[in-house]
């Protein structure tokens, strides 16, 4: 009826729409715009309400059953990155479920496997990611009037750090399901995931966490504990104030400077706003620290055990590397292939466009493949000397006072005499000398007393605690000065050895998450 205005007519083989209209005033002979009418649109509009009602019907049915096999654990939709759609028989039917992608499941892993190793940065993490060669899935254009025709391709890109945050907190990896169909709640899969759930646990440092027991699995978006939420900027001139707890709430101290009457300024750490008073000024602090570092010592075989660690991480890592140059020269060796299939493609065509398409193709595949092995080159420069290695540790244990009272670093000090409790140590503890040391270190003192006692508690076993003093970022304080060391070297050594040391500052991380 919408259309009769612009002179078009309806036909249809149901005969619901009539092809004529009556004028009720015809046998008068006049007519106005209300006599002309169609004797169908009632049974038009029923017929078009009634199409509405098998549309609901339909829709009902169809979505309302995959709302309910999405919440026992199976999938309706296109599978996510790193999983493909398998169909397969199950208790409640032949249905679909997701399997391992034969070859996106691996960058997954590794995403998954190098967070939890927790010994390079994200960006760092990509780098190297990229580097192997990744890109997500490609899907062609299509023209939106001819499905036909192919216009283009999306996807195909290197990851960036949004996409990697997103691949880390997505719990569809360890086999959780958590959407809007299933009310927000966790429903475990009826698949296994690409990483367990201790991975994904790990990998999301505290921010994200699954927990499994008899009531089911729940996904817990954590609110970070009181004492590692942001308090303002950090301030250079008060470098402990989250590492050294009040004696009196165990919260992070404050640091300020009060004005005097005369104008003179008092810098002080101190807690006044948590219903007591508490203020030690800066000097009297700053000299406690320095008096009970300079009681402090490694355990005697400590250099031993951390060796010993190192030279296993060591070799794993190496094996990993190993790993890593296979799965780049699987992918050199793939493009090689392609470069010929285009090659022998060209020797057949005629056309001159096609023949350029296909070079620009080629000249594509060229770059990648020179990039592909620049990466593996560098893998083999990254390799570095054991014995260089050993050595600098050795600088780290014999200059352990040194490092953690630099004065032109504060900051970077403060983090590291954190890592040295296993529990952030309130101040009169520090007073006392009696804090939660963590089990590689001892008081000198109290070492000379209960030697038996120290040595069987250290070790480099998995501890139950938790330091939880303020280390925010990456173990990135190191001496310029190590034997034989330029920056390089430091970084590279960081990476690959000081295992140990940045174990603690992964614990840590479980309880500081700053994803
Ligand atoms: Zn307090």
């Amino acid at each position: 009826m919408q259309l009769t205005k612009y002179g078009v007519r309806l036909v249809d083989i149901y005969g619901i729409i009539g092809a004529k209209d009556v004028n009720t005033l015809e046998h008068l002979g006049v007519e106005y715009n209300w006599s002309v009418y169609s004797p169908t649109k009632k049974s038009e509009i029923l017929e078009a309400e009634r199409a509405k009602d098998e549309m609901r019907d339909i829709m009902s049915r169809m979505i309302g059953a995959e709302i309910r096999y999405v919440r026992l654990g199976y999938r309706v939709r296109q599978a996510p990155y790193g999983y493909m759609n398998e169909k397969v028989e199950t208790p409640h039917g032949r249905r679909v479920i997701l399997a391992p992608h034969p070859e996106e499941a691996q960058w997954i892993k590794k995403m998954f496997d190098m967070r939890v190793q927790g010994n390079l940065s994200d960006n760092e993490i990509i780098e190297e990611i990229n580097g192997m060669g990744f890109t997500t899935r490609s899907k062609n254009r299509r023209n939106v009037e001819d499905k036909k025709q192919i216009i283009g391709k999306v996807g195909g890109n290197p990851l960036n750090v949004k996409q990697f945050w997103r691949f880390i907190q997505s719990p569809i990896y360890a086999g959780v399901n958590v959407e809007s169909w299933t009310q927000g709640q966790a429903i475990k899969g009826q698949f296994k995931g690409l990483v367990s759930m201790d991975t994904y646990n790990k990998a999301n440092r505290g921010k994200r966490t699954l927990v499994e027991d008899k009531d089911g699995i729940k996904l817990y978006k954590e609110r970070p504990p009181e004492y590692l939420v942001n308090k303002g900027a950090r301030n250079k001139d008060f470098p402990f104030k989250r590492v050294v707890m009040c004696p009196e709430c165990e919260k992070p101290l404050f640091g300020s400077a009060s004005r005097g009457k005369m104008g003179k300024y008092y810098p002080a750490y101190h807690c006044n706003k948590r219903g007591h008073y508490f203020r030690v000024s800066k000097g009297d602090f700053d000299s406690t620290i320095a008096e009970f570092v300079k009681g402090l010592k490694f355990e005697p075989d400590y250099a031993e055990k951390l060796m010993e660690a190192v030279m296993q991480e060591w070799d794993k890592r190496q094996k990993n590397t190993q790993s890593d140059k296979s799965v780049i020269e699987k992918k050199i060796q793939e493009l090689e292939n392609s470069a010929r299939l285009i090659a022998d493609k060209i020797r057949i065509l005629s056309s001159e466009t096609a023949i350029r398409y296909m070079e620009e193709d080629l000249a594509k595949i060229e770059t990648e493949m020179i990039e592909l092995k620049e990466q593996l080159a560098k893998k083999d420069e990254n390799t570095i000397n054991l014995e260089e290695v050993m050595g600098t540790i050795k600088y780290f244990l014999e200059h352990l006072e040194d490092l953690l009272l630099d004065q032109s670093k504060p900051e970077k000090s403060a983090t590291l005499f954190s890592l040295i409790f296993q529990m952030a140590p309130t101040y009169a503890e520090l007073v006392s000398g009696t804090p939660k040391l963590a089990p590689f270190v001892a008081l000198k003192d109290d070492y000379a007393m209960s030697e038996n006692q120290m040595v069987s508690q250290l070790g480099l076993e998995p501890r139950t605690h938790c330091l939880r003093g303020n280390c925010s970022n990456q173990l990135s304080y190191w001496p310029t000065r190590a034997p034989g060391g330029n920056r390089t070297h430091n970084l590279l050594f960081r990476r690959q050895t000081l295992y140990p040391i940045e174990l603690q500052v992964r614990k840590c991380k479980l309880y500081h998450p700053d994803v």
